[in-house]
C-alpha cells in the first residue's frame, strides 16, 4: 500500500481551512490520475470527504478503456474510512465501486441509508481497524491500494507500518499556519521515528516528486 500526497514547500498539505488547496500542476495530475489506474482501490478519511468531496475516479478516458481492455473494472474501488458513516448522501465519491468502511458503533440508521448508494463494510468497533480491513481486501484480491490522504488516516496507517512508500509531490509555494494538516498529523511519534529510504527525485511542473520507501521496523503490533 502506498501514500500519494501533494504539500507545499513547507509541508501542508491543504491551509487552516481545511479547504482544498491547488498544489500540483497538470503534470503532477496526469501522475496520479495514472497512478490511480495502476491501482486495486484507492482510499481516503471521512475528513478529506467531507473537506475536498473527491469523486476518486480516473479522469483520462484512455486510461479507463486501457483497464477495461484489460477486463479490470473502467475505475479502481473507491474506499473511504468513516468509523460513524458520516458520508454525506450527496458524496461525489458514492454509486457502485464505493465501499464505506463503518465501525461497529456506527449508528445504524447511518449506515442502512447510505448501505442503498455503496458497499458498506463493518471493522472495528469504534474506528475502523485499518490492520484487519487491510487483510480482509487482501483476501478479495483489493492489494495495491493507492491512499490519498488526509493528515489523520495516513498518521494511522504510517503508525501502524501499513504502508510500503510514500510518494510526496512538493509545489512551489507556501501555506503556512500552525494548524494546517501535513502529511502525517495524529499523536506524532516522539521516538522510533520511522525512517525513509529515497528512492527518486524528480522535477515535476515547477515542483519536485519525491519517492520514497518505508524501512522495515518494528511497530508493535
Ligand atoms: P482524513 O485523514 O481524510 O480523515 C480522518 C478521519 O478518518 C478520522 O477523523 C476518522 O474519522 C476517520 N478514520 C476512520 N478510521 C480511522 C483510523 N483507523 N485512523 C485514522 N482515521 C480514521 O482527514 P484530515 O486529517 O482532516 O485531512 C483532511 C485534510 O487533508 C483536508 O484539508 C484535505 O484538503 C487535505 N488533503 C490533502 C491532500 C493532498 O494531497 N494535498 C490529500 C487529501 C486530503 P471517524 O472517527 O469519524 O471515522
Amino acid at each position: 500500500m502506498f501514500i500519494n500526497s501533494a504539500m507545499s514547500a513547507d509541508g501542508k498539505i491543504s491551509s487552516v481551512q481545511r479547504t482544498q488547496v491547488r498544489i500540483s500542476g497538470k503534470a503532477d495530475l496526469a501522475r496520479v490520475d495514472a497512478l490511480r489506474a495502476e491501482s486495486d482501490a484507492v482510499m481516503i478519511g471521512i475528513g478529506t470527504a467531507l473537506a475536498d468531496d473527491p469523486g476518486l475516479r480516473i479522469k483520462s478516458e484512455a486510461l479507463r478503456r486501457a483497464r477495461a481492455e484489460m477486463s479490470l473494472s473502467e475505475n479502481p474501488l473507491r474506499i473511504v474510512a468513516d468509523s460513524r458513516a458520516r458520508t454525506p448522501a450527496t458524496a461525489k465519491v458514492l454509486g457502485p465501486g464505493c465501499i464505506l468502511v463503518v465501525a461497529e458503533s456506527a449508528v445504524e440508521e447511518r449506515r442502512d441509508c447510505l448501505s442503498q448508494l455503496c458497499e458498506i463494510i463493518v471493522c472495528g468497533r469504534e474506528k475502523v481497524d485499518l490492520v484487519e480491513l487491510f487483510a480482509r481486501l487482501a483476501q478479495r484480491g483489493v492489494k495495491r491500494i493507492m491512499v490519498e490522504g488526509g493528515a489523520t488516516l495516513n498518521w494511522s496507517l504510517i503508525k501502524l507500518g501499513l504502508v510500503d512508500e510514500i510518494y510526496v509531490y512538493v509545489g512551489a509555494t507556501i501555506i503556512g499556519g500552525e494548524r494546517a494538516p501535513t502529511l502525517a498529523d495524529g499523536d506524532g511519534f516522539r521516538e522510533n521515528f520511522p525512517r525513509l529510504m529515497l528512492c527518486s527525485v524528480q522535477q515535476l511542473d515547477e515542483g519536485v516528486l519525491i519517492k520514497w520507501r518505508l524501512q522495515a521496523q518494528d511497530m508493535g503490533h
